[in-house]
């Protein structure tokens, strides 16, 4: 989609640290992390939000979370926190889902 950041880092027009890609997700490292492992795994399609991707493509709604699971694993990351902001209430600031994958801290219970 025009104008959006990820939708630039997806093509290749922004930079980022992509670790991993799939037939429909692309991982990087964010750019502010907020733990020793953080994460972003997009799918390649412009969605606003988690329940957009959920309803316009399921496949890649769990690709999402196969992605994650397999940058956890090849960051040697057992145990990790999955977030998906939803609205600039929640914290959401980009709007092109993004999953967050954060690894190699504690963390607390409820989040801030
Ligand atoms: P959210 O607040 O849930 O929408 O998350 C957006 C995330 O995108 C934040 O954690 C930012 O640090 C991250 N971010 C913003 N710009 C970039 C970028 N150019 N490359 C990687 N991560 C970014």
């Amino acid at each position: 989609m025009e104008g959006c950041l990820f939708c630039g880092i997806v093509a290749g027009d922004v930079d980022a640290e992509v670790v991993h890609v799939t037939e429909r997700t692309v991982a990087f490292r964010d750019v502010n992390p907020q733990a020793p492992t953080h994460v972003l795994v997009v799918p390649r399609d412009h969605y606003a939000n988690a329940a957009d991707l959920a309803a316009g493509d399921p496949t890649a709604s769990a690709e999402l979370v196969t992605a994650a699971a397999a940058v956890a694993a090849a960051e040697g990351q057992d145990d990790y926190r999955l977030v998906l902001n939803t609205g600039a209430g929640a914290g959401q600031s980009v709007f092109h889902t993004h999953l967050h994958l954060l690894a190699g801290r504690p963390f607390t219970w409820p989040p801030g």
